[in-house]
């Protein structure tokens, strides 16, 4: 067992503080990772507070985690001490399945998360990123390309494979016009690899001060979706749409700006319910809302291997750990552009 520094949230009402915990043994199939930086995703506000109504105390948040390997148990060829590794949301999944042996562990039954989900190997919780280092079984640690800015990779982990996966799956290339909504983390992923993989990108947001960041990012038009009239002018038009929000709001507005046979993919898990969807905007027009999670293991190396042939990092603010809670407040503000990521060398032991 090795004993471990972290922050923690004690419940969803307190600030998170730092906590300490044991990992486990290093195993014959495991690798053990001295973490260096963790993006800091929605979904660890989201879990932190229980807005999920799932976490359990103390929650570990953290699942964009870079750093390097300190040890590798006795079955491991691939990974060495002192390489780069990195390790997203998935830390476990029963390997045997369908979903699985088509490389979307995503959509086991039996997946793990990183953090605030049962551990096989230990009985209680996983505890995540926002720590000084972390063991996970070889098939979910991935190759870093050395060539990218290490803390600025950290949100490929997440947001970078989660915007990702949805493009690959409903085939973005070149000719396709594809919106992507909110310019937040994930958001600003989609605008980077939807224009790396040739399409046609459209950025919806509501703040008119991001729209000329959009445009650097590699959006071709920005569109301010509270603007009906902007809005008119995409009228059914869309191949695809990302939609990356992280609040409850109304879905019509984006799916009649859909073709015939659209798709708008939800990646976001608002607190609270969207409104129920104008089903005659569907059903005319033969649209799609979906959702996707994440991406595979496979999938999430090729994404790793895709961002550093075409130079795409995440554009990042680094925070020292103690000011994680300030990053919180100000990602519900918009205030962060556009990712926080942790320096965890600002955690003492
Ligand atoms: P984020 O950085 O906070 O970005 C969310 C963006 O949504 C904001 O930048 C803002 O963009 C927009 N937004 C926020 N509140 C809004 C509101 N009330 N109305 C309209 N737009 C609003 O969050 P993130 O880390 O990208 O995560 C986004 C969501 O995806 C979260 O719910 C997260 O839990 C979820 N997520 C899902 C997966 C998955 O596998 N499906 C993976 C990771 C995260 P503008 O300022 O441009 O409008
Ligand atoms: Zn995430």
């Amino acid at each position: 067992m090795s004993k471990v520094v972290s922050y923690a949230a004690p419940s969803a009402k307190e600030p998170l503080g730092p906590y300490k915990f044991e990992r486990r043994e290093v195993g014959p199939k495991d690798i053990q990772i001295e973490i260096l930086f963790c993006g800091v995703c929605h979904s660890d506000l989201h879990t932190a507070r229980n807005e999920w109504q799932n976490s359990v105390y103390p929650v570990v948040p953290g699942h964009e985690i870079v750093g390097r390997v300190i040890s590798v148990g006795s079955e491991i060829t691939t990974f060495k001490a002192g390489d780069l590794a990195g390790v997203g949301c998935l830390v476990d999944s029963c390997l045997t399945c369908p979903d699985c042996g088509e490389g979307l562990e995503q959509y086991c039954d039996h997946g793990v998360y990183t953090y605030n989900s049962p551990d096989k190997h230990t009985g209680k919780m996983t505890y995540g990123g926002y720590s000084n280092q972390i063991v996970v079984d070889e098939h979910f640690v991935l190759h870093i390309p050395e060539n990218l800015d290490l803390a600025a990779v950290a949100p490929l982990l997440c947001a970078g494979i989660t915007t990702y996966s949805p493009l690959r799956h409903w085939k973005i290339g070149k000719g396709s016009k594809v919106g992507i909504v909110g310019l937040g983390g994930l958001g600003h992923m989609g605008v980077k690899l939807a224009h790396a993989m040739g399409a046609y990108v459209v950025l919806f947001t509501t703040s008119p001060d991001k729209v000329a960041d959009a445009t650097r990012l590699g959006a071709d038009e920005v569109v301010i979706s509270k603007n009906p009239d902007e809005m008119h002018k995409h009228l059914k038009s869309f191949d695809f749409i990302l939609n990356t929000v992280a609040a409850a709001h109304n879905l019509d507005v984006f799916t009649e700006l859909l073709k015939r046979d659209g798709t708008m993919c939800l990646n976001g898990v608002p607190e609270h319910a969207h409104p129920s969807p104008n089903i005659g905007n569907l059903i005319f027009k033969r649209r799609q809302i979906a959702g996707s999670l994440i991406g595979g293991i496979k999938e999430t190396q090729e994404m790793l291997d895709f961002c550093a042939e075409h130079n795409i990092t995440s554009d990042i603010e680094i925070i020292a750990i103690k000011d994680i809670n300030e990053a919180y407040e100000r990602m519900l503000n918009g205030d962060v552009k556009y990712r926080f990521v942790i320096d965890m060398a600002t955690l003492q032991e």
